[in-house]
């Protein structure tokens, strides 16, 4: 690790303000990801800002039909949430699912989010559930907000501060993922909103994408069924030490499927 300056600011201004002096700041959330990037000096950063000592950033509440969660809200907090497992309890399931209990315990979703690693979960709950971006500074939708591998619309000094989800009627998330580490090398969230079908996948590619042909097939019949005989158009998908792109593309298929069968299961909300 190299060295750095810590700040602790308690209030979204100073932390903004800090940012913004400094090029080369960093924000820090749960510090899952971000420290160990810094310590295997994958990333040097001259400024890490601790965003914990901020008020009111965390915290999981229903408005307007809507389910709002803080950007400093735990995955534990999210596994765990009486109101997720009665409103929304694929995006439950999904956190319960991330890593192992210490990176439950200190990630979050804003870091999550904000990190847009290829293999992460969050991302596809995003994107499936049509969820806004709460910023410092705007609100961006869910299908603008992931640009690249490990990129965001965000700007240098603009924070999450929470992210608004939609409400569906039902879905489900399924993925194949690493045995050790528990990310993602394919995963589905699949959301039957009002009046369409969204289909997100992580792990895949170099960010999450959706599948088109698969919602138009859903949207008409919501089973696995109407899924026999459509050709998915995948973007080009990640070949590692995990997967081979050709493995990858059939295990899209398959946890869509799953995916499907689950959130069918469901009663409708
Ligand atoms: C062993 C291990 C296993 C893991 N397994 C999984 C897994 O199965 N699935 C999965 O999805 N993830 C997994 N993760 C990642 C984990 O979920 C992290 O918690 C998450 O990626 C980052 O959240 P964080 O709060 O720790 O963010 P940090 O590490 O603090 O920050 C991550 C990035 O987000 C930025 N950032 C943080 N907060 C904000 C904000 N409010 N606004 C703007 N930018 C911000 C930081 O600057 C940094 O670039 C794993 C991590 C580890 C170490």
């Amino acid at each position: 690790m190299y060295d750095f300056s810590y700040h602790r600011p308690t209030s979204l201004q100073d932390a903004v303000s800090l940012l913004a002096k400094q090029p080369d700041a960093k924000p820090m959330s749960g510090g899952m990801s971000l420290l160990p990037s810094m310590k295997l000096r994958l990333s040097k950063w001259t400024d890490v800002v601790d965003l914990a000592a901020i008020p009111d950033l965390s915290g999981i509440r229903e408005e307007a039909g809507h389910i709002i969660i803080g950007a400093r809200t735990r995955h534990v907090e999210v596994a765990t949430s009486a109101l997720l497992h009665a409103k929304l309890p694929a995006l439950a399931e999904l956190a319960e699912g991330i890593g192992d209990p210490l990176v439950r315990n200190r990630g979050t979703i804003g870091g999550s989010i904000a990190n847009a690693d290829p293999a992460a979960d969050y991302p596809s709950s995003v994107v499936a559930l049509d969820a806004t971006i709460i910023t410092t500074r705007r609100e961006i939708a869910a299908d603008a907000f992931f640009t690249g591998l490990f990129e965001t619309a965000l700007a240098h000094d603009e924070l999450i501060t929470a992210v608004r989800y939609k409400i569906p009627k039902r879905a489900a998330y399924m993925k194949f993922r690493h045995p050790a580490s528990r990310y993602a090398i394919v995963g589905a969230f699949v959301a039957q909103m009002e009046g369409a079908v969204r289909v997100a996948i992580t792990g895949a590619g170099p960010h999450v994408f959706r599948i088109a042909a698969y919602e138009d097939a859903l949207t008409k019949t919501f089973s696995s069924a109407a899924l026999d005989g459509v050709t998915p158009k995948l973007p080009s998908l990640n070949t590692d030490l995990h997967a081979s792109a050709d493995y990858r593309a059939h295990a899209v298929v398959e946890m869509v499927r799953r995916a499907v069968k689950a959130a069918a299961a469901r009663k409708s909300i």
